[in-house]
Parts: structure tokens; sequence; C-alpha cells
């Protein structure tokens, strides 16, 4: 073959096919600069952000150090007003007015805040062989083997008789005791070790040490559990009845760190799907006068299937979009139906360690950007809302012209499992959704890691998304 038709098929097949055009090769080393330096501060946004009521808490005070208020209802608001509405301290919504008004529909960028994790039960603390434990609901889908003999923190709120609700967060202070769930020796696991992995972790046996010492010598029953109790009751003013009141999570103790000797990973707790709550957040933080309303919507209880008033099957989101068309006096199914989704979420990452559970021509890789879903759901599709190509193509163009590096990917190999997000539920509103989020490694376990550039793409994206 001589040199001429060399190059013409180069040519055509830089014209047609994908090849490796994609990924970190795409960005200049400046680029790369600004990814990191940018992911600083994320790192300070999910050690403050392990649960949904301390990433609300925390993302309010971002807001409002840039300017957003709280949302009156009912109040006409005008175009680069910037607002924020708290879901009972759960799920929060955050609001850019755009310069047309709701009637021409608002661009929607929804993430969840809660993660994986262990609840405390209703009545958690007994005492049993002179120790005193808690026992725990796991939250969501976690592998139960990787919450066993590692340092925990309490966070949440217990809500007292007298009406006052108070805050929980210990063991974050190093100086600080911590909890601990205990595991099985090895020289004593000859039989657990024989049983399926579904069978060998009992969920009833993820019982968290809280105590050993007894109140007093006296001759009398649950001395150990009676010297926690009035510890918690000096610290927090509670008794063994407020627990019955309350919201209480195990989660890790470590903080966000950088992962390999390039520092080019994110290691951290709650990941998923905090990687994509903050970037939705700090896009409009950044937006400026933008055309549509630009809506970021932190949601609560993804993990379990997003039932109740915080999460996404609530009408919390609806309300408002309808509360800014009745103040605008526009219809607001014609508000909500010409809205445009981005569904936040993360996907699963390619392992090359697990290569079998995936379909490499179709997963998404670290560094190779912000991940596009068009469907997820399980066994033929089944529970998802499986974005059209005409939607895909316009989030494309968009990441295209703004030189955003983005790939595609399922989630893992077809009949091998599966998942589902949020995007169903607005879909289900009639609003153009797909799911475009962050690539992640070992999702669900108490450490998961990202690439620094992707969660920097989609930073990029929803910023672009809103402008
Ligand atoms: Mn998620
Ligand atoms: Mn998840």
């Amino acid at each position: 073959m001589c040199d001429k038709e060399t190059s013409k098929t180069k040519e055509l097949k830089d014209k047609l096919l994908i090849g490796n055009k994609y990924g970190i090769k795409k960005l200049s080393q400046e680029e790369i600069a600004k990814a990191d330096a940018w992911c600083e501060d994320y790192k300070i946004f999910l050690d403050n952000s392990k649960t949904e009521r301390d990433a609300v808490e925390y993302s309010i005070a971002l807001l409002e150090k840039n300017g957003f208020t709280e949302y009156q209802w009912g109040k006409k608001y005008n175009a680069g007003d910037k607002v924020y509405y708290n879901n009972r301290g759960k799920a929060l919504v955050a609001a850019v007015m755009g310069k047309k008004g709701v009637s021409e529909g608002t661009r929607l960028a929804i993430a969840h805040i809660d993660s994986p994790r262990i609840d405390l039960k209703p009545n958690p603390l007994y005492e049993a062989n002179d120790l005193a434990l808690f026992k725990t609901h796991y939250y969501g889908g976690i592998r139960k083997y990787q919450w066993l003999a590692m340092p925990l923190a309490l966070h949440g709120v217990v809500s007292l008789v007298d009406g006052t609700n108070v805050k929980v967060i210990f063991g974050e202070d190093e100086n600080e005791p911590v909890l601990c769930i205990s595991d099985l020796l090895p020289h004593l696991a000859y039989e657990q070790v024989t049983k399926p992995l579904n069978k060998a972790f009992d969920g009833e046996d993820l019982n968290v040490l809280v105590g050993s010492r007894p109140y007093s010598d006296e001759d009398e029953g649950e001395l150990v559990k009676l010297n926690v109790m009035s510890i918690l009751n000096e610290k927090y003013g509670i008794t063994e009845q407020d627990f019955l009141s309350a919201e209480l999570c195990l989660v890790p103790t470590y903080k966000t760190r950088d992962v390999g000797f390039d520092k080019s990973l994110l290691g951290g707790y709650g990941h998923d799907d905090k990687c994509c709550a903050y970037p939705a957040v700090m896009a409009a933080i950044d937006a400026k006068e933008t055309e549509y309303t630009a809506i970021t919507v932190l949601c609560d209880k993804e993990e379990t299937g997003s039932d109740g008033n915080t999460g996404m099957q609530s009408d919390f989101l609806r309300y408002f979009i309808m509360d800014l068309a009745k103040s605008e006096g526009v219809a607001d199914y014609q508000a909500i139906s010409r809205s445009k989704c981005l569904s936040a979420d993360v996907n699963a990452a390619f392992d090359p360690t697990y290569a079998s559970a995936f379909e490499g021509r179709n997963s998404s890789y670290l560094n190779r950007g912000v991940v596009i879903s068009k469907y997820t759901g399980h066994g033929g599709k089944g529970g998802t809302s499986d974005a059209s190509a005409e939607y895909m193509g316009e989030v494309r163009r968009m990441l295209e012209k703004n030189d955003i590096i983005w790939q595609v990917g399922e989630l893992g190999r077809v009949d091998l499992g599966g998942g589902g997000t949020i995007a169903k539920y607005i879909a289900n509103m009639n609003v153009d959704t797909v799911d475009l989020g962050v690539p992640v490694l070992s999702m669900h376990a108490p450490f998961e890691i990202i690439s620094k550039i992707d969660i920097y793409m989609a930073y990029r994206a929803f910023f672009s998304f809103f402008e």
C-alpha cells in the first residue's frame, strides 16, 4: 500500500470511528491542574456531608455565603435572583431565576445526598455479657462485611419530649472515641467461610460496641448499659426512650484522601452521590444571568427507593416549580413539561480486577470524563426511563460545544444485576431526563474512588447546562 492510501485510511478512520479520541489525553496540563485545584473544596464538602442532614446544612451555608436567600412561597422573583428551599433539613432546592421565567421550562440538575450506611434501630441499646451494644438496621445497598472492624462515627438528631431537637455528631474529632462493629476471628470462621456470601453475614449481626464498664460495683443488672446511658444523658440530655424519636446513623470516621502516587484520584465515604451533588451546587452558585431558571435539587432516600417526603417520589419539586409558575402567572404543567433534567448520579467505573462484571465496550472508565447513562434498570431495561435519542443528542452537543470530555456507560453486564436512579421519577413528570454523572470504583463501599478529572467535568457539564 502506498503512503497516499495509508493517509486516506487514517483520514477515514478519524472521520468515522471513535478510536481513542476520548479522555484525559484530550486535556491540557493547565485544565488538569484546574481540576486538581477545584477538588480541594470538594474534599471539605464531602468530609462535612456524610449524611443528607449534614449535606443540607453545609450546602445552605455555602449558598448563603454566595447570595442565596430562603425561598418565600408566593413571592414573585426577578431574573438573577438566587433562592434556596430547605425541605425538612434533608432535601434542598437551589434556584437561579432565569431571564425567560419558567413558562418555557426550567433546567434541572438533581443529585442525591444520602449514602449507604448503618442506622440505629428505634430501640437500639442493650447489654450482653457485660458489653453495651447498639442494634442496627442498615440503610441502602451495603456489602455487610465491609463495615466490620472499622472506626465509625454517629451522626443524626434526637427529638426530645420537650420539643428540642438535639444534633449528634460523635466520633469525628480525633480526640473523641469511635464506635465499632466487631468481626469473627479467622481462627473460628471455618464454618462461616463455607457459606455463600449472602448467608455468611446476617443483618442482625451488625451490632455496634458502645461501652464495657459498669456504672458502679453494685449488684444490679444492666450496669454497663446504664453507664452508657448516663454518659449520653450528660452529653446530649437524652434518656433511653428518646431513641424512639431519633435518626442516628453510623458512618466511617475517616476523611477524604488523594489516592495513587500521582494524586489523580479521590477516595472517601459517600462519593455516591455527593460527587454529583457538590458540582451541581457549585454550578448554581457560579451560574450568572441564565436564560432558563436553573434548579439544583439535592434529594434524600435515593438509596432506599426515593420514597418519602424528602425523596424524589415526593411532590416537593413539583410544588416548587408550580409555585414559581403561579407567581409568574403561567401554566404550571407547561413549566414542568418544558423542563429538561440532568439526573446527576454516578455509574460504575470499569474495574480491571472485576472485568467479567462489565461489558468493556459500554462501560464507563475513570479519567474519561462525565458518564451519560441513557438507561439504567435491570433484566431487559426493567424500571428505567431510557432517555430519547433526541435528548441524548442535545446533551451531547452541549458537552462537545463546551469541550467537556464525556463517555457513555451501562451499569455492568446485561442480566448480571442492575440498579436505578431518580431519573425515572423526573421523566414521569413529562420532563426530558438523562443520567449524567461521575464513574465510581468500589461503589457503595465505605471508601469509594473517583477521578479528579471526572468530577471537575461534571461541574463543567452542570454549569454549561445552566448557562
Ligand atoms: Mn447514586
Ligand atoms: Mn447508590
